[in-house]
């Protein structure tokens, strides 16, 4: 609270109190005259906390906060005063540890923290590998929240834009539904191909001839559950299903019945992480927009699942 002007690096830090600051002092914007005024006070230093940022998010949702999400802090809690941010598809120990490297302290997350899509705690309470996480989280005092329903409701999706982006897929996105894309005719073996140096995997599983023609692809991130993505099939009629993950005995029973009745259909699973890891690189555009000032790295926790 000193009365020398505000250096120029922290306007930018503090624009958020300063704009308050000034359109209550004068009912106006007014730049130069007001740091030197009482209501300079406001424009101190002063972190975002975790809280802020989450609220900041979830009020460009559409429908705003909803009543029953698993999009809830993990660790810490919301008054945490934000040194950085790391997003990322899971807190991983590996994601946690470097978090702690690069001095940050509030992660934010698209998946469980604690391997179940609630993040229940209580049946994992005596485990060693959930205490030794939970006791790093609580040593370096560091706030996981996990942001899944809200990405997913962002329009466009926040992960399916973060993936199509890194396929440079968006020019042959419907409009509407930006899962279904209609792009020049290539062969399934030269579609995987693509996709596998695009998402960095190095092998997928796949049914289908290798010389069907694709030109009309759902491509479906994640894990959304076989009945939708059977019905999604059944729907959009696309020449590939490029699914994250799937229950074997579900969709790709599907599909093997739909390829034996004789339809030209093919089924891709590039693996969930691959599929949804760039949402992680639209959240940290986000934060970089929306937050100034705040360092923010997308760190990639990379596929749990090796092929040998
Ligand atoms: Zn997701």
């Amino acid at each position: 609270m000193s009365n020398n002007p505000i250096p120029a690096s922290d306007i930018a830090l503090n624009r958020r109190k300063f704009i308050i600051a000034a359109t209550s002092a004068t009912g106006a914007l007014m730049l130069a005259p007001v740091v030197n005024k009482a209501s300079a006070i406001l424009i101190k230093d002063e972190p975002y906390t975790v809280g802020q940022i989450m609220d900041m998010f979830i009020k460009q949702v559409p429908g705003g906060a909803l009543s029953e999400t698993v999009d809830t802090l993990k660790s810490g809690n919301r008054d945490i005063k934000v040194t950085g941010i790391v997003t990322a598809m899971f807190a991983t120990v590996a994601v946690i540890r470097k978090a702690i490297e690069l001095g940050a302290n509030f992660i934010i997350a698209h998946e469980p923290t604690f391997y179940n899509h609630a993040d229940e705690t209580k049946w994992l309470e005596n485990d060693e590998v959930y205490q030794y996480k939970v006791k790093l989280l609580k040593e370096h005092n560091i706030a996981v929240w996990r942001n899944h329903d809200y990405i997913h409701r962002m329009v466009p999706d926040g992960v399916t834009d973060g993936v199509l982006d890194q396929l440079q897929w968006k020019k042959y996105a419907d409009a509407k539904i930006p899962n279904i894309l209609t792009m020049p005719a290539t062969s399934l073996k030269d579609l995987i191909g693509y996709v596998k140096d695009k998402l960095s995997v190095d092998k997928v599983r796949y049914i289908g001839d290798p010389n069907l023609s694709c030109s009309r692809v759902l491509f479906m991130p994640g894990a959304p559950g076989g009945q939708r993505q059977i019905q999604a099939i059944a729907k959009v009629k696309p020449d590939v299903l490029i699914a994250g993950e799937l229950q074997e005995w579900e969709t790709a029973e599907y599909v093997r019945d739909a390829v034996a009745e004789g339809k030209k259909i093919a089924l891709v699973v590039v693996g969930h992480i691959a599929s949804e890891d760039p949402g992680s690189e639209y959240m940290k555009n986000w934060v970089t927009k929306n937050v100034p000032g705040i360092k923010v790295t997308r760190v990639k926790p990379g596929n749990s699942l090796s092929f040998m």
